[in-house]
C-alpha cells in the first residue's frame, strides 16, 4: 500500500465541486430539452391579436448558477405585424436575459451589498461564477426596478383596498412609524439647477428619505423601550415628500396600521414631517426626537456663551419635562446684543416653537414610548449609507433608486417574496 500522504484536501473539495456543477449543468440542460419536448402546443398570440407561427429554433447561452447551459428556444412571430416571441424564455423568466434567475438573485444581492468589483470578486469566490462588474451594476439595476415595480403595484393595491394583508400584530404592540433623509452623492447632470449646501450654492447630493416601521411590545432589562426583533422594515427612495408620504403610508397599512391601537410617528421635526404626519397619520401621536431638541438647546447655549458651552441643566430639566412654553421663556429672557446672534437665537426658538406639541417627554417617557428617531437614523447609515455614500461614488437617481430598492427589499426580508411574485 502506498504510504499515507498528507492529503490535498482544499483540492479535493474544488475538484469535487467542480465536477458537481459540471455535473448538474448537464442534467438541468436535459431537464430544459425534456419539457421543450412535452410541454403541451399552445396557440401563442401576438400582442395585436394574431396567431404567431413559428420559425424554428433560436439557441443562446444560458448562465446559470452551475455554469453556462446550452439553450434553444422556439421563436414565434406575427405575420400581420413581424413582431417576435419566445414563449419559453418568458415562462422561465429569461426573456432577453442570459441569466438564470439563479444568477441574477445573486448578482442582484451582490451587487446592492458592495461595491461592483467587489461583488464581482464575491461572486467569483462563492458561486465560482465569473462575471463583469459592469454586467453586475446593469443586472442588479434591473432587479432593483423591477423591485420597485412590484412594491409600487402592491402600494396601489393596499392603498385602494385600505388594509395590509396579514395583519399579524401582537396585542398591545405599539407601532412606530419613522422616517429621515440622508444625502446621496449624484452626478453632476442630475443636479443641474439644484440648490445645495456647497459653498457657492450649488449641490452635491440628493435627499434620499428613509421610512421604518417597527414594533414595540416590553420594555428591556433596564425598564427602557425594546423594539421587538425583526419587526422592522424599511422603504425608500429619492423622491417627493408627497410621493414618499404615500409610500410610507402603503408599508405601514401593509404592516398592520388599521390594527395598531398605538401608533406613534418619530422624526427629527422637519416640516415635511408634520404634513405627512398630518396628511396620513392624524391619529398618531406625533414625537419630535429627544436627541435632536437636545442638539437645538447646546446650539442656543452655544449663541450666548461660544462654541465650548453647553446647556445648562435647569434647560434640559424643562425639556426632559416636555415644558416647552416655560424652557423657551427662561432661554429667551435675555436677548443677546449682536443682530445675527439674536437671528439665530430667533431661528432656534422657532424649532422650539413649532414643535412643542410633539415634545411632551414626560408624558411619552411615562407610557413608555420611544423618545429618539434613533432606528431610522441608523437605516440611513447602514440601508443608505453604506452602500451609496462611500468616498467617490456618483449616482444617478435611477442607478440609486435600484439600489435603494433591492437594499430595502432585503434588509426588510421580501426578497424571497418577490422572486416567487415573479413565478405566478
Ligand atoms: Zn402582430
Amino acid at each position: 500500500m502506498a504510504s499515507r500522504q498528507t492529503p490535498d484536501f482544499e483540492a479535493w473539495e474544488a475538484l469535487m465541486l467542480q465536477a458537481a456543477r459540471q455535473g448538474g449543468a448537464g442534467v438541468l440542460g436535459s431537464l430544459l430539452t425534456h419539457w421543450q419536448a412535452h410541454a403541451p402546443r399552445q396557440e401563442i398570440l401576438c400582442a395585436c391579436g394574431q396567431r404567431m407561427t413559428s420559425r424554428g429554433r433560436r439557441g443562446k447561452g444560458l448562465l446559470t448558477t452551475l455554469g453556462a447551459v446550452p439553450f434553444a428556444r422556439s421563436f414565434y412571430q406575427c405575420e400581420q405585424c413581424h413582431q417576435g416571441r419566445f414563449p419559453d424564455d418568458e415562462q422561465l423568466d429569461i426573456v432577453q436575459t442570459t441569466y438564470s434567475p439563479g444568477v441574477r438573485r445573486l448578482m442582484a444581492r451582490a451587487g446592492s451589498q458592495t461595491q461592483f468589483e467587489q461583488a464581482a470578486q464575491d461572486l467569483l469566490c462563492y458561486a465560482g461564477l465569473k462575471l463583469e462588474p459592469r454586467e453586475i451594476e446593469r443586472v442588479a439595476e434591473d432587479v432593483g426596478r423591477q423591485v420597485e415595480q412590484w412594491l409600487s403595484q402592491e402600494q396601489e393595491q393596499i392603498v385602494q383596498a385600505g388594509v395590509g394583508v396579514p395583519p399579524s400584530l401582537e396585542a398591545g404592540a405599539k407601532f412606530y412609524i419613522s422616517f429621515d433623509g440622508t444625502g446621496v452623492p449624484m452626478r453632476k447632470s442630475e443636479l443641474a439647477g439644484r440648490r445645495g449646501k456647497q459653498d457657492d450654492g450649488s449641490a452635491r447630493t440628493r435627499e434620499a428619505k428613509l421610512g421604518c416601521v417597527f414594533t414595540q411590545v416590553g420594555l428591556d432589562k433596564e425598564g427602557r423601550p425594546q423594539r421587538d426583533s425583526e419587526s422592522t422594515t424599511y422603504i425608500g427612495a429619492i423622491e417627493s415628500s408627497t410621493l414618499f408620504g404615500w409610500r410610507m403610508y402603503a408599508e405601514a397599512l401593509r404592516r398592520g396600521l388599521q390594527q395598531a391601537q398605538t401608533v406613534i410617528v418619530l422624526t427629527d421635526g422637519q416640516r415635511y414631517n408634520h404634513t405627512i404626519t398630518q396628511t396620513h397619520f392624524p391619529e398618531a401621536v406625533h414625537v419630535v426626537d429627544l436627541f435632536h431638541a437636545y442638539e437645538h438647546l447646546t446650539r442656543i447655549a452655544q449663541i450666548f456663551w461660544g462654541p465650548e458651552a453647553k446647556s445648562p441643566q435647569t434647560w434640559r430639566d424643562l425639556l426632559e419635562a416636555g415644558d416647552i412654553q416655560r424652557l423657551a421663556h427662561k432661554v429667551s429672557k435675555k436677548l443677546p446684543n449682536a443682530a445675527k446672534a439674536k437671528e439665530s437665537l430667533y431661528k432656534e426658538l422657532g424649532y422650539f416653537e413649532n414643535n412643542a406639541p410633539y415634545m411632551r417627554y414626560a408624558e411619552y417617557r411615562k407610557k413608555n414610548f420611544f423618545v429618539g428617531s434613533g432606528v431610522v437614523e441608523a437605516g440611513c447609515r447602514t440601508v443608505i449609507g453604506e452602500r451609496l455614500k462611500q468616498s467617490g461614488m456618483r449616482w444617478s437617481v435611477r442607478g440609486a433608486n435600484a439600489i435603494i430598492a433591492l437594499r430595502c427589499c432585503i434588509r426588510s426580508g421580501r426578497f424571497e417574496d418577490f422572486w416567487a411574485s415573479r413565478l405566478r
